[in-house]
């Protein structure tokens, strides 16, 4: 079954998840991505990848992530969020970090654990062909 991954960043973090997925965009591109509007919007756009797009994180996309994520439907998690910058929709962050602990499903908040759960997902498709 094809792995889908939520990929979101707050603003200062987007260049960051842009960068992140150009550098894995051979695996992305096995993958089904979903993604906050504005993230989604860039990263489909950088890298020509095809991105599901839910509503921007402040108008309730983390949401609706989490409440897919609450369903099965997504794998596992990239969120970089931004740990210096106040965020209005902070409950709905909170939410989607805490949907992903109670159905146990890898997140990364930062770049180096993006990393490793990408570098995973690469070695497990990599496997599988
Ligand atoms: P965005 O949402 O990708 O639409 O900016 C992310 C967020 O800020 O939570």
């Amino acid at each position: 079954m094809t792995t889908r991954i939520a990929l979101i960043a707050h603003d200062h973090k987007k260049d960051d998840i842009v960068k992140l997925a150009g550098e894995y965009v051979d695996t992305l591109r096995r993958c089904d991505i979903v993604a906050t509007g504005t993230t989604g919007g860039r990263i489909g756009e950088a890298h020509g990848l095809t991105v599901e797009r839910m509503l921007s994180g402040p108008h309730g996309g983390d949401l609706q992530i989490g409440a897919q994520l609450a369903e099965g439907r997504v794998d596992m998690v990239i969120f970089l969020r931004d740990p210096m910058t106040p965020q209005p929709h902070e409950p709905d962050i909170n939410a989607l970090v805490r949907a992903c602990d109670v159905h146990n499903i890898p997140c990364a908040t930062n770049i180096s654990t993006a990393r490793m759960i990408l570098d995973v997902l690469t070695l497990r498709l990599t496997q599988q062909v």
